[in-house]
């Protein structure tokens, strides 16, 4: 913020690309007859030689500057595995640097009862897919899809009779994956993996999947519909709550016990944790299972077993498309 009275004022040099600081009150008088700048005296002149020298020092500052800006652009490329926060040169060289695998994380707007909130899917496959980038090395993350297939509108049926949840219909969805792809593949992508944190579309992944690498079988381009990703959360992460002393009916199938505790290890904000003892569960609030037991701690069990399983599976997978298989 400029400082008024500050005694200094900015002054164009001669050739018009820079400014030099002059103080105010150091500023040669004009002639008091001809109008015109009177002959320089010793002091002026040695005011003048200091404006130079102070000009020239902003000069090099500002091609100091210059230099640095420069370096800076060349050399340090963030490290996010996220494509939304890369510019398009970054990405551009991300993908010249061995980065051409290409997560997309398929989330979902839908209820999850009184206790988690409604955009449970799309945060922790948010987060999960970070993760498995980073330990991957190799992975781009793609924006998060949020509308996915939840049902009929009219009349209402399984998420849709509750508030908030959001549905597109399959057909839709298919497109948005498909273009997706398409897009992904167009920049450079050699693998493209599809993350789905929901069960209901699992089908439809690999629908498009099938579909494009059927058209694409003489390129160097595969699509994987990555079900392990899911898969996991309903066999491997079960059987470990069920070792622990849980029960299917708490460990549940919706906002239950499971569902509850990965959201607590993963994006704690969306449980209201407080409410977690309250109301008894119940089909008709929108839970298939307990969630009153679950913990973050919990949640770490089946996030360790999701990150590994998945991270395998897309080497495998990748390793599969590379072997030309
Ligand atoms: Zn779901």
């Amino acid at each position: 913020m400029a400082r008024e009275g500050s005694g200094v004022r900015p002054e164009h040099c001669a050739h018009g690309l820079e400014y030099r600081m002059v103080s105010t009150d150091e500023v040669p008088a004009l002639h008091p007859e001809r109008g015109a700048r009177a002959a320089p005296t010793r002091r002026e002149e040695r005011l003048g030689a200091g404006s130079l020298s102070i000009g020239c020092a902003l000069l090099g500052l500002a091609l100091w500057c210059l230099w640095g800006a420069g370096i800076a652009r060349a050399a340090a490329p963030t490290e996010s595995p996220d494509l939304e926060a890369l510019t398009w040169t970054e990405l551009k060289s991300a993908l010249a640097h061995g980065k051409t695998t290409a997560l997309v994380p398929i989330g979902g707007t839908e209820q999850n009862g009184p206790d988690i909130a409604l955009g449970k899917h799309n945060a922790r496959v948010k987060v999960l897919s970070d993760r498995i980038a980073t330990r991957l090395g190799n992975a781009i993350v793609a924006p998060v899809m949020a509308y996915v297939p939840e049902g009929r509108i009219d009349p209402p049926e399984q998420h849709m009779r509750f508030p908030g949840t959001l549905t597109i219909s399959d057909e839709t969805f298919m497109h948005l994956l498909e273009s997706t792809a398409r897009s992904l593949k167009l920049h450079g992508f050699r693998d493209i993996v599809f993350i789905g944190d929901h069960g209901g579309y699992q089908a439809d992944e690999r629908a498009v999947a099938q579909k494009l690498n059927r058209e694409w079988s003489a390129s160097d381009v595969r699509v994987h519909a990555l079900e392990e990703y899911y898969r996991v959360t309903q066999h491997e992460y079960v059987a470990e709550l069920r070792r622990r002393g849980f029960g299917e009916a708490e460990i549940g199938t919706h906002a239950g016990l499971a569902d509850a505790s990965l959201t607590l290890a993963l994006v704690p904000d969306l449980v209201r944790a407080g409410r977690l003892a309250g109301d008894m569960p119940s089909a008709a609030l929108g839970e298939y299972g307990d969630p009153r037991r679950a913990s973050a701690a919990l949640g770490e069990v089946g996030v360790d077993l999701i990150v590994e399983h998945t991270v395998q599976a897309i080497r495998e997978a990748v390793d599969r498309h590379g072997a030309g298989k």
